[in-house]
Order: structure tokens, then C-alpha cells, then sequence
């Protein structure tokens, strides 16, 4: 079994006693469900700057996985929780109607173009409410998903989720074949881009269509803009242009899992729209609630059309979580986000390809917009997972917070509020970080 404890003892001593004491007395309760990369025990945050239980401060490149976009403690979302906590909590949005989530309803139309939203509390809520939209709708009974593809781990998300092969075994699964994502560092099909023509993407009409499924019996293609968990994998433009007009073509609906890169994690709010492609289904969460759990499905009223109580919940549309959401989103939109995105997204990118010439160990660096993967190689270019891990523990030690994804792939995702200043210390620090692991 895991022990935290005996595993991180080099670890252990870069952090204060209270944390040592937490870990030391919890580790076997909190290792039974999660390898967590490093002993961070939490208290609080501000910005882009997390503060441990002893007061020691990490510059944070994870954002609570993508999560925190407004910024930890943003006052504006501050003050609309606690406005919010003063009149009420919760409703049960599925049996009457409030402000805040109708609200929501409301910026979500404007920021998706999208008519009508369902309202969950989770990514793989959003993505389960998705596949039992379009079987649903279609009367059909099969899905095409992506390798590498992170869908969530309930049993229908997980059906979709390619990369969690492990994970997946003994459990019951809904029809999905998976098919190769543009994965351009390692192309699964050992083609070049872009002399390849985007052969990925039509091997669903070449090999799924023709051999294994016939589109008749497929409701819905469902699709991550950028591959998070899978490895921060970023396909080229043509890729999801593609994916769309093959799914138009065969009448099949596409769903963007926009969970990871929605709420102007790239950029645009949605991160479909720097590929200029609109999906049939949108899934959101994570960012959404800026902390609070909240999760949603967006499409249009054609498609939503199912008779109430078809799908439903207790806590959807939650009048904290909604209140918050519909904060940081006013927030993210007014203080153009998109551009601050843009221009930081491409000084990490950067900054990280400079670090090529003297680390050769930086295999690829990839992203779009704050979503950026540096995948981290042996000298023949195969993956290093062990070398990944150690960079990211021994930045751990310099106060950065950073997360593995894929195989062997460090991840960026900072809060979109990083300054400038902290962005160029945080890397100053990853560098000698890097340069410590691979001596
Ligand atoms: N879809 C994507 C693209 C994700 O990245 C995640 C979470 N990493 C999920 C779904 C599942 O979200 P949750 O953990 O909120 O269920």
C-alpha cells in the first residue's frame, strides 16, 4: 500500500512542522484513494499565490486543476457568495425557480450562444447528462470517443474516458469505440503534419464508419478541444473542422467536453471556438463555479427538448455555486481575459521552448491560451515519467505547484488572474528545479 509518509520523507522535511503532523496522522486515510505528488497540506489562497497550513507560499500553476480561473479569494466573487449566503443557500432549482441560476442561464446564452443550459454539480455529471442527451435524441445506442480522452470516471463518463485504461477494468462500459486524437509529437499513425491531410480525423469515416459502427447506430462523437488529463494536447487547427464536418455529414451529433478548457481557459470562453468549430452539446464545469461545485450542459432548445424530469438532480443549478459562477464569469469577461490569456499563454510557451536548447529532457512544449503541456523525454525521445515526476517535486520544494498529466507531461494551468511577475518567477524557479532533477 501506498504510505505517504515513508515514500516522501525527503519531501516531508521541505515543509513545516503543523503539515508534517497532518501527513503523519492522516496518511493512510488519505492515500487510500489518491497518489498525491507531493505534501502540501493547504489553508489558504489569494490570487495565484496558495499558502500552506505553515505559512509557506507556492506560486500555483494547477489552479485546483484548472478550477480557480478568477483567481483564489477574487473579491467580486467573495462578495457575491456571501450576498447570496445571506438570503439562502439552496431551492431545489428542479422544483422552483431563483435568480441566480436563471440568471446564469442568461451569460451562459450571451458567452455560448447556446439557448439552453442543464445545470449539474461536475464535470462528469455534465458529460453523463450529455450522453443520455444525445441517446436521447438520436435513438441511437453507440459513441466514438478518443484515446488519451478524459471524460470522467462515472460508469458512462468512463466508458468515453480512453485514458484511464487501468482504471477502467471490471467495470461495465456503454458502447464507445475510440479512435486516434492529433497527437502531432507522437502521431499514433506515424504520419507528419501537415503532409498527413488530418488522417486522424477521418479514420472515423475510413475505419469506424465502414468497419465497426455504422453511423446510424451512433448518436454522438464526443470530443475534448485540447486533451487535458490525456497529456495537454493540442491539435492543429484543421483537426476539429474536420471532426465536425464528418459528424454533420453522417447526421451524428458532436459534443465538445469543454470541462477543462472552457471559461476562457484558452482564450475564448469556449476553446472550440479558436478552432471556429461549434459543437452540437457543450460540457462544462470545473472553472464554472470558480470553486463551487457546479457543472452544465449547454445546447440549443432543438436538441433540449426532452420532457421535464427525463434527467434531473437535487443540487443543480445551486444558488451559491450559480451566484458565484455568474460572478467570476462577469469578472473573467470584464477584465479581457481573452487577451491576457493569450499573451501569457504564448510568454510561458515561450519561455519553456528556451529551455529546450539547455534541457534537452523538454521533449515538446505545447498549449493554447494557460493550458500548456511540456512533455519531459529520455534521450531517445521516449517518455520519462520517472525524470517528470522528480522535476515537479523538486519545483515543489522551491514553492511551485505543479501537476503531472498524460505519460509524461508537466502541466501549466495557472489561475488566469497570474501576474507577469509571478508567472516569469514562477519559471526562474522551475528552471532551477529542472536543473536539479536531471543532475
Ligand atoms: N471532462 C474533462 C475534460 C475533465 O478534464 C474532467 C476532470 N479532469 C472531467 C470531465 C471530469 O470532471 P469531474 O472531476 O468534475 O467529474
Amino acid at each position: 500500500e501506498f504510505n505517504f509518509f515513508e515514500q516522501e520523507v525527503g519531501l516531508l522535511d521541505t515543509v513545516g512542522p503543523k503539515a508534517r503532523e497532518i501527513i503523519g496522522q492522516d496518511c493512510n486515510m488519505v492515500s487510500a484513494c489518491v497518489a498525491r505528488p507531493y505534501p502540501l497540506v493547504v489553508d489558504r489562497a489569494k490570487g495565484s499565490v496558495v499558502k500552506d497550513i505553515d505559512g509557506k507560499e507556492y506560486i500555483d500553476f494547477v489552479a485546483g486543476i484548472a478550477v480557480m480561473n478568477a483567481g483564489y479569494s477574487n473579491p467580486e466573487v467573495k462578495a457575491a457568495i456571501s450576498a447570496q449566503l445571506d438570503k439562502m443557500v439552496h431551492c431545489g432549482y428542479g422544483d422552483f425557480f431563483a435568480e441566480p441560476p436563471l440568471k446564469l442561464a442568461k451569460k451562459l446564452r450571451q458567452l455560448s450562444g447556446y439557448s439552453r443550459v442543464f445545470y449539474c454539480n461536475s464535470g462528469a455529471e455534465s458529460v453523463e447528462a450529455a450522453m443520455k442527451l444525445a441517446l436521447w435524441k438520436t435513438k441511437r445506442q453507440n459513441f466514438i470517443a478518443f484515446y488519451n480522452a478524459f471524460h470522467g470516471r462515472t460508469l458512462g463518463a468512463l466508458s468515453l474516458t480512453g485514458s484511464k485504461v487501468r482504471q477502467k477494468e471490471h467495470f461495465p462500459t456503454i458502447r464507445t469505440v475510440h479512435t486516434h486524437y492529433a497527437y502531432c509529437y507522437r502521431c499514433p499513425m506515424k504520419l507528419d503534419y501537415p503532409s498527413c491531410g488530418i488522417e486522424c480525423a477521418k479514420q472515423i469515416e475510413n475505419l469506424i464508419f465502414r468497419r465497426e459502427l455504422s453511423p446510424e447506430d451512433t448518436a454522438a462523437v464526443f470530443i475534448e478541444p485540447v486533451q487535458g488529463e490525456g497529456g495537454y494536447i493540442v491539435p492543429p487547427l484543421e483537426f476539429h473542422k474536420e471532426v465536425r464536418k464528418i459528424c454533420t455529414d453522417n447526421d451524428v451529433l458532436l459534443v465538445a467536453d469543454e470541462v477543462q478548457t472552457g471559461c476562457f481557459r484558452t482564450g475564448p470562453f469556449l476553446a472550440m471556438e479558436n478552432f471556429d468549430v461549434r459543437a452540437d452539446i457543450t460540457c462544462l464545469a470545473k472553472a464554472l463555479g470558480a470553486g463551487l461545485p457546479i457543472g452544465a450542459m449547454l445546447a440549443d432548445s432543438h436538441l433540449m427538448d426532452w420532457p421535464p424530469g427525463v434527467h434531473s438532480n437535487t443540487f443543480g443549478g445551486n444558488l451559491l455555486s450559480s451566484a458565484s459562477a455568474l460572478a467570476s464569469l462577469e469578472f473573467l469577461e470584464k477584465e479581457d481575459t481573452e487577451n491576457h490569456v493569450r499573451e501569457m499563454g504564448v510568454h510561458i510557451r515561450h519561455r519553456l521552448r528556451e529551455l529546450q536548447e539547455n534541457f534537452p529532457c523538454v521533449g515538446d512544449v505545447r498549449g493554447l491560451g494557460l493550458m500548456i503541456g511540456a512533455e519531459i523525454v529520455k534521450p531517445d525521445e521516449s517518455i520519462d515519467p520517472i525524470l517528470r515526476d522528480r522535476i515537479i517535486r523538486e519545483a515543489f520544494k522551491d514553492g511551485i505547484l505543479l501537476l503531472p498529466c498524460g505519460d509524461s507531461v508537466i502541466r501549466f494551468s495557472p489561475p488566469l488572474v497570474m501576474t507577469d511577475e509571478e508567472a516569469d518567477l514562477g519559471l526562474d524557479k522551475f528552471e532551477k528545479a529542472l536543473r536539479r532533477a536531471v543532475r
